[in-house]
């Protein structure tokens, strides 16, 4: 699993929980998959045991990165964000599993 990810001038750390209410500092009551602190360039995500559901979750997050930091307020705004992100993310990794390519393992090279 990565420990962090760089996304343009900023490197954010991943933290992986096995139990889904400590994957958000703010509600310990609550079931989550993934959270971003922007200010503390944190992600902190379910590790589920199906790798690619953890994949998918933390692009989720790099995908809400990514929007946020390219401003495209089109998606930010719209009510429907979560569910277009869930949906793209989900098609990114299957592209990355069906292509072989790799998310999470560190780069050897
Ligand atoms: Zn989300």
């Amino acid at each position: 699993m990565l420990e962090s990810i760089k996304i343009f001038d900023s490197v954010y750390t991943i933290t992986a929980f096995d139990n889904k209410k400590a994957v958000n500092p703010l509600n310990s009551e609550e079931n989550t998959l993934g959270y971003v602190d922007y200010n503390e360039k944190t992600i902190r995500i379910f590790a589920s045991p199906s790798t690619k559901e953890t994949e998918k979750t933390l692009l989720h997050e790099v995908l809400h990165i990514l929007i946020r930091e390219l401003r495209i307020t089109e998606i930010q705004e719209d009510e429907r964000a979560e569910n277009i992100i869930d949906l793209l993310a989900l098609g990114i990794i299957t592209i990355i599993t069906d292509n072989k390519l790799t998310v999470t393992e560190e780069n050897s090279g």
